[in-house]
């Protein structure tokens, strides 16, 4: 437990005491053990590696009720910021807080707790909890498993639910934030709140999608389902974007009841023997080999692959399985003889981006910097911006995985905050980058300048696109994202849940101040 902090920060009245003994009284009010002002190298950078920023000092929550005790103390300080960090996988300082209080969510006490409801199963999860800890505890223990993921599960709960959270499965089930039914959240006041869709609804629909800008989100209420035993898993690979594009589309359009994969995302790679970008990414077994004999003269500088995968159990027939999947691939219109499949466990697969992560750690490129770009375009744009972004300006790849593929907007609340493009079918596009860092790999500014680039196409063309995991250095630009209606509902939200900006001053939305923030500021 970490020991009231209050009476040892200065009130808002009093001239702010010197770092040095704000740091000293939190560590002899806090403990030792959680807060730190030696070890800030985690707080100080994140995954993306271009952004490095001191906080005043690392504090190490173990209940919500540390967490509300840190925030309250901030607030009785004129100038500080807590930033809660997840796991650090963001990639422009979004879980840094330059001079301020940094929450190492990770260390909050470990809750993973089945709850039924009318029958319903849910897991109650701690904010700071791993995705791949929930998920191998509720298949160990339960048998069950959230319905819809992200690609990698090294991230946290509260870090992902800030977004929106996204992989193959949320054509289906919408994004993460879509699958949550209740929050713990300790709000900017440093107020303790449950909330739902019915109890502080506001609240609820605020931080999901929020950017952590109104809470900090302690537990977690996620929806779960009985916990397929094996996958298969597929790749396909088209020449032309349009029939990639529609066999796509058709795919997520499903309905309820038809058979369908139970992932479905796709990607772009290079049209050559590129090790990095090129052909051989494509196969999912040693023993599979992609021959470019298959290719038709006619394929342009990339190629595209649909990926897939349907779940099975112990006891199904397997020749059901083949069946369900040779209907389904009988009326895609991929090049014949470019297709791969493996089945392999559930979790195996869930957990198929970790195996990636320790080839990266290798080779050093985990570690090099990652100028990632994320976008949400509209279906009525991704034709022109395949012909201008992927065949053009990227035909030589990422040096990592391209990913674009369609989802549902009707799978997303609108009452939460994340914004997305007007249009029934989006886009996610994800450049993954992974070049070695310099002088092996190109610059981390040229890339930058290349993901400047795109977006300015992007606006020049007027494309309805959004950008996921958003940042800008300016207010218009944050205005421009939301849209007038959505930002001066963003704006309230603050005023209500954290009037002096004091969470998450890493996503340079708003300043810290003395007094409650109002809303001509
Ligand atoms: P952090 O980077 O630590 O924090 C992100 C933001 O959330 C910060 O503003 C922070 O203050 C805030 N925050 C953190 N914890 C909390 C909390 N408990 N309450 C409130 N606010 C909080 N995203 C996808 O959607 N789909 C993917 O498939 C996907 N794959 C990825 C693969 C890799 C290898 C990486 C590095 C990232 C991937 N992401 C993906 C992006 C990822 O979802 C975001 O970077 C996410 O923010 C990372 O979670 P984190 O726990 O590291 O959060």
């Amino acid at each position: 437990m970490i020991a009231c902090a209050e009476h040892f920060l200065p009130g808002n009245d009093a001239e702010p005491k010197p770092d040095d003994d704000v740091v000293s009284s939190l560590s002899k009010t806090l403990g030792v053990q959680a807060i730190t002002t030696d070890d800030l190298g985690i707080a100080s950078k994140d995954f993306g590696g271009l952004k490095f920023v001191k906080p005043l000092a690392l504090v190490r929550p173990y209940t919500t009720d540390d967490v509300a005790r840190v925030v309250r103390a901030a607030g009785r300080s004129p100038t500080l910021t807590v930033a809660a960090r997840g796991n650090g996988h963001s990639i422009n300082g979004q879980a840094m807080a330059e001079h301020g209080l940094v929450l190492d969510m990770r260390s909050m006490n470990e809750l993973v707790q089945l709850v039924r409801i009318n029958g319903a199963p849910y897991v109650d999860v701690s904010g700071g909890a791993l995705w791949e800890d929930v998920l191998k505890r509720c298949v160990s223990e339960f048998g069950l498993a959230p319905r819809s993921w992200t690609d990698y599960l090294s991230l946290t709960v509260g870090g992902t639910l800030s977004y929106a959270g996204v992989s193959g499965q949320a054509f289906r089930y919408g994004p993460q934030t879509s699958n949550v039914t209740e929050l713990e959240v300790v709000t900017g006041k440093g107020e303790t709140i449950v909330c739902s869709k019915t109890q502080s609804p506001e609240l609820f629909f605020a931080v999901l999608g929020g950017l952590g800008q109104f809470g900090i989100i302690t537990r977690a209420r996620i929806v779960l389902q009985e916990a397929p035993h094996t996958v298969r898993w597929i790749r396909v690979v088209y020449s032309e974007f349009e029939e990639f594009s529609s066999d796509a589309e058709w795919l997520v359009r499903r309905e309820e009841g038809e058979s369908c994969f139970d992932y479905v995302e796709g990607f772009v790679f290079v049209n050559s023997d590129d090790p990095s970008n090129g052909w051989p990414n494509l196969p999912l077994d040693p023993q599979q080999v992609f021959d470019p004999i298959h290719i038709p003269p006619s394929a342009g500088p990339v190629l595209y692959c649909l990926e897939l995968a349907l779940h099975y159990r112990h006891s199904d027939n397997p020749s059901r399985v083949d069946a369900v999947v040779d209907g389904l691939l009988g009326r895609l219109r991929f090049i014949k003889g470019l297709k791969f499949q493996v089945d392999m466990g559930y979790t195996e697969f869930l957990l198929r981006v970790k195996r990636d992560e320790e080839h990266a750690k290798i080779n050093g490129v985990w570690d090099a910097p990652h100028p990632w770009l994320n976008l949400f375009v509209s279906k009525s744009n991704i034709s022109e911006f395949d012909s201008e972004v992927f065949k053009k300006i990227l035909k030589d790849g990422v040096h990592g995985p391209i990913l674009v593929y369609p989802l549902l907007r009707n799978k997303w609340d609108s009452r939460q905050s994340v914004v997305v493009p007007e249009s029934d079918i989006f886009y996610i596009v994800a450049l993954l980058r992974f070049s070695p860092a310099p002088p092996k790999g190109p610059s981390p500014q040229l890339l930058v300048e290349q993901n400047r680039q795109i977006l300015q196409l992007c606006l020049a063309k007027a494309f309805d696109f959004k950008l996921y995991f958003p940042h800008y250095h300016s207010r218009q630009d944050w205005i421009n994202h939301f849209g007038n209606h959505q930002w001066s509902r963003f704006v309230e939200r603050k005023t209500a849940f954290d009037p002096m900006a004091i969470l998450a001053p890493g996503q340079k939305i708003f300043s810290r101040v003395p007094q409650p923030y109002s809303l001509t500021q």
